[in-house]
């Protein structure tokens, strides 16, 4: 069966990175006018050589945005089922070697956290856990869909790479999108950062995206942990990886994801320090490489940095969010996976949004509609 490993192959980390960094001013500025970008423009816009054409990019991305999106901001927030976890990864708080009392919400419990979710106004909720085969598998999930699909026009799901007919099984229940973020597209430095457990299988991950979109899902987000290793070359192959699904699965909606590693209890720092006019530069390169795809931010990012960026290209954002299962009632001291740097509730980031004449969407898909 062909999957995206089959292009990956055919490419060196290596080779990109020197491509990259080559680029220059006439490749920006060609990439820039030119309409239907390719991957190789994308790389002249993610180049070193770009950071000079901030504006002009900054201008044409909300331009574009506009064009697409309208005024309009999504929000969304995560509901931390379990931070129960079988592997080791070297950046994260729920890490197996990383010594936190663990638990996994039950369904009355479930219900708490829907209740006091819904009660900040939110419609489309994000389903995380850690990856504990024994405790979160595909019952539980099958159980807690059940459980919110009364309450929720939109689910997605960020939780261990699944077989495909698991996923089936899933959207059957209700299963709307899937986040799986790759982390790097560095093979070593991947088997670095994750010595331990299933998410080691660097192959099986590159595939998930696949077997979603054989699967059928509404929408698979994608992305990596920027700090892990070169942003710039893990953010081309991520728009390598993209472009082959939007071609492959073209029913299948797609969405970008910027994580900056953030500390966390016990943490690892950041290989790669990315500086907030580069993630700038990123977002912007993004859309205007993509006009389709939707982008989005967490809270992992200050206040001021998401106010800016919110009218330059993002088109989710995540608000009040709590990174700890029952976080929001049932048990709101839990450790967190990572601090969150955006405290603000829903209800400030609406208004944000609105005194930048847009308008938060609580609710922008209903599988009834
Ligand atoms: S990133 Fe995911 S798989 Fe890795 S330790 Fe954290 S919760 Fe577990």
């Amino acid at each position: 069966m062909s999957s995206f490993i089959n292009i990956f192959d055919q490419y060196s980390w290596d080779d990109i990175k020197e491509r990259i960094y080559s680029k220059t001013a006439s490749d920006v500025e060609a990439a820039l006018t030119k309409p239907g970008r390719t991957p190789d423009d994308f790389m002249a816009l993610i180049s070193p050589a770009a950071a000079a054409y901030l504006e002009p990019m900054a201008q044409l991305s909300q331009q574009l945005t506009l064009q697409r999106f309208g005024k309009t901001i999504q929000l969304y927030v995560p509901m931390y089922l379990s931070n129960e976890c079988n592997n080791i990864c070297t950046y994260c708080g729920f890490s197996l070697d990383n010594k936190v009392r663990r638990r996994t919400l039950t369904a009355t419990e479930i219900l708490q956290e829907a209740e006091a979710i819904k009660s900040m106004g939110y419609e489309h909720v994000l389903l995380v856990t850690g990856e504990a085969n024994h405790t979160v598998h595909i019952p539980y999930f099958k159980n807690a869909l059940q459980l919110l699909r009364p309450h929720f026009a939109h689910i997605s799901m960020e939780v261990q790479p699944l077989d495909e007919e698991d996923y089936r099984e899933l959207i059957a229940g209700g299963l709307h999108t899937v986040l799986v973020y790759q982390e790097t597209y560095h093979r070593e430095d991947y088997k670095k950062h994750h010595p331990k457990g299933k998410k080691s299988n660097f192959q099986y991950r590159i595939e998930t995206p696949d077997r979603l979109g054989r699967a059928g899902v509404h929408k698979i987000g994608l992305g990596i942990l920027i700090g892990l290793e070169d942003w710039r070359t893990d953010s081309f192959f991520t728009a390598l990886h993209l472009q082959y699904l939007e071609r492959t699965y073209w029913q299948t909606k797609y969405s970008i994801s910027f994580p900056r590693l953030r500390p966390f209890s016990g943490g690892l720092e950041p290989k790669v320090d990315m500086k907030d006019r580069e993630l700038v530069q990123l977002i912007c390169a993004w859309r205007i490489f993509n006009q389709e795809v939707e982008l989005s931010l967490s809270t992992r990012e200050l206040p001021k940095f998401r106010d800016h960026v919110m009218q330059l290209g993002i088109t989710s954002i995540s608000a009040g969010s709590k990174t700890n299962p029952g976080g929001y009632a049932v048990e709101p001291e839990s450790l967190e996976q990572f601090e969150i740097a955006d405290e603000r509730s829903p209800a400030e980031m609406a208004r944000v949004i609105a005194s930048k004449g847009y308008e938060a969407v609580w609710k922008d898909w209903d599988q009834a509609l």
